[in-house]
């Protein structure tokens, strides 16, 4: 796979600052990437250097093979942002708003218009944007992102200010690009909806990147239990406290659920011994950590090894 970003010891300092510190990774088409990290962690810092907004301090940045920061930077067409706080001209419609960045980007007015389309404003396209809802601006920023069919999209927490319906929707065409080759950044702090729908997540902390991977490698690295959630049958609660004799760690939930915090070295034996034909065991759900945990997890190594 093409890489079409590429982040090298990348330092962002201002003033005593260090905003990003010593970043590395790659970004190959067709790929989508979840920038997570806390409020202030560096990830705007990091799109606003990929769209060469701002200079880095140390390092280098090179996106569609180009440095961004550098006077000329052709690519920046085939780049598309969604900054964090959109703002638009309350006083344009939708449509005028749409046109206006089309005339920026130089694209088709007409291909610009279909995009109100895809982001489903059609039918507020002649409402001022001073009238729409916080989702709505959100949508017409996407497809402000979406001009010019980019190969590179940069979207910075996308989905805040999205109702479940539009979040649906907006992950809908994020895969659609992915599937055109398109290389799909986002940050957001929503974990649990990333989960499904990134192939990829990097973590920041205090500007550091603390873990880069695919859900299975985080969690092959983190080694946290997997929970195991098992409904127990009437005639096995008595038996309960004995067969679960050799399991270290688990806690009744209420009556007949019991819960198991299997390390991945007991996981399989576990499994084994509740699908067993004399198990207590008439129900049971396999839960592997989840990204919350997952990123609780790296900001502690992190911070116990600093
Ligand atoms: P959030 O989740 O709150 O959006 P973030 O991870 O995007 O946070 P950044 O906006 O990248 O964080 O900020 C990283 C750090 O750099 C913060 O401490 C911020 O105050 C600082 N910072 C960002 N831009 C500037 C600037 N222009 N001047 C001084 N400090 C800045």
């Amino acid at each position: 796979m093409t890489a079409t970003v590429e982040v090298r010891n990348l330092v962002k300092r201002f003033g005593a600052l260090e905003a990003v510190r010593d970043v590395s990774f790659q970004l190959p088409e067709g790929e989508t990437v979840a920038l997570v990290g806390h409020n202030g962690a560096g990830k705007t810092t990091v799109m606003k250097l990929m769209l060469g907004l701002i200079r880095p301090t140390e390092g280098c940045v090179r996106v569609l093979g180009e440095d961004p920061a550098a006077g000329e930077f052709a690519a920046r067409r085939r780049l598309g942002y969604l900054p964090e706080s959109v703002s638009f001209n309350t006083g344009l419609t939708g449509r005028e708003t749409i046109a206006f960045y089309a005339r920026l980007k130089r694209e088709p007015i007409r291909n610009a218009l279909s995009l109100l389309d895809r982001v489903g404003l059609t039918h507020a396209a002649d409402r001022r944007v001073g009238t729409y809802s916080k989702g709505m601006r959100q949508r017409l920023g996407l497809a402000q992102a979406l001009l010019g069919s980019p190969r590179v999209l940069l979207l910075d927490e996308p989905t805040t200010g999205l109702d479940p319906a539009l979040r649906q929707s907006f992950y809908e065409i994020v895969q659609e690009l992915r599937s055109g080759g398109a290389t799909v950044l986002l940050s957001s702090h929503a974990l649990t909806e990333l989960e499904e729908r990134v192939g990829r997540v990097i973590i920041m902390n205090h500007g550091v990147k603390v873990a880069d991977g695919t859900m299975d490698e985080l969690r092959l690295i983190a080694r946290l239990p997997t929970r195991i959630r098992m409904k127990v049958t009437e005639s096995g609660l008595s038996r309960l406290h004995d067969w679960l004799e050799p399991v270290s760690d688990w806690r009744r939930i209420n009556g007949h659920i019991v819960e198991v915090d299997a390390a991945p070295q007991e996981k399989i034996e576990i499994l084994r011994r509740a699908t067993s034909a004399n198990a207590p065991v008439e129900d049971l759900d396999v839960i592997p950590p989840t990204l919350d945990e997952l990123y609780a997890h790296f900001l502690r190594s992190q911070e116990r090894a600093s």
